[in-house]
């Protein structure tokens, strides 16, 4: 299908200005800096439009792409076909009890310290990780610690467009893989099931988790993280 067409039409689910771009270069959303053009990009913030942006493109037979913080992703020069959804405006962050339930576009940074503020521990392993909570979930992020430890659910679109719960043991999260990555879904969101804790620990764990990730790593140049091993980057298109 012709992007103006799509553009068009995805303009007409999405309607706020700014939202659905037409031949948008990638670059800007990806931490390598680098990165073609997509034929149409939109960043939904509401899980009906993320959902009737992916049901348009499964009728309409359109490539679909989604990218969280593209902190571990390396676009090919020639870009990416299709539509490309860009979930970091869906970033609501909820508190119940000792759970956070985190929409997939939140920095998972930030839902780390939202856990810090109401004094829940558990999270403290992601205080330096550049991602969104959909990227997360969808490698079992994790250093010192991993998303495994704390996912208790997510809810998800598989590739037939429909809305699914999923409890941890479906998630299959295992060393940077998940039925995520493996099924193909689309997380909208995750929530993650904390213990109370002493906020002075937590935080002094998380300054000595920073200490040594900014000992350790160069954080002021492009990057994705690991290239060879550990979560190595996601190359798009894959062929
Ligand atoms: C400086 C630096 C340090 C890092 N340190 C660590 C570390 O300590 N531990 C670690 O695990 N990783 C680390 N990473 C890698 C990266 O931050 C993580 O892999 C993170 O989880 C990626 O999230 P993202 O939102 O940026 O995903 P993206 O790069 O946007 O996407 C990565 C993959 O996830 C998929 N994806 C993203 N969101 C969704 C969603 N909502 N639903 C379905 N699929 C989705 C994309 O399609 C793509 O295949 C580091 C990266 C950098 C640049």
């Amino acid at each position: 299908m012709n992007k103006m067409t799509i553009y068009s039409d995805l303009s007409k689910i999405i309607q706020y200005s700014g939202r659905v771009k037409l031949d948008e270069p990638l670059g800007a959303y990806t931490y390598t800096r680098t990165g073609g053009k997509a034929d149409v990009l939109v960043f939904p913030n509401t899980y009906d439009e993320v959902l009737q942006t992916y049901q348009y493109a499964l009728k309409e037979k359109v490539p679909v792409t989604v990218l969280g913080n593209g902190s571990n992703v390396i676009v090919r020069d020639g870009g990416i076909r299709g539509i490309v959804i860009i979930l970091t405006e869906l970033n609501r962050v909820q508190l119940s009890g000792n759970k956070i339930t985190a929409q997939s576009g939140a920095a998972i940074i930030d839902v780390s310290r939202f856990a810090l503020k109401n004094h829940l521990t558990g999270l403290e392993f992601a205080c330096g990780i550049p991602g969104s909570v959909g990227g997360a979930l969808y490698m079992n992020a994790g250093a010192y610690g991993e998303t495994s430890d704390v996912l208790e659910s997510a809810r998800v679109i598989d590739k037939e467009g429909k809305l699914l719960h999923l409890h941890r043991d479906d998630l299959k999260l295992e060393y940077r893989n998940s039925a995520i990555a493996q099924h193909g879904y689309l997380a909208l969101e995750g929530t993650f099931a904390l213990e109370p804790g002493d906020v002075a620990k937590i935080k002094a764990k998380m300054d000595e988790l920073t200490y040594l990730r900014e000992s350790k790593q160069p954080l002021e140049y492009p990057s994705c993280g690991s290239v060879f091993l550990n979560g190595r980057p996601i190359i798009l298109p894959a062929s």
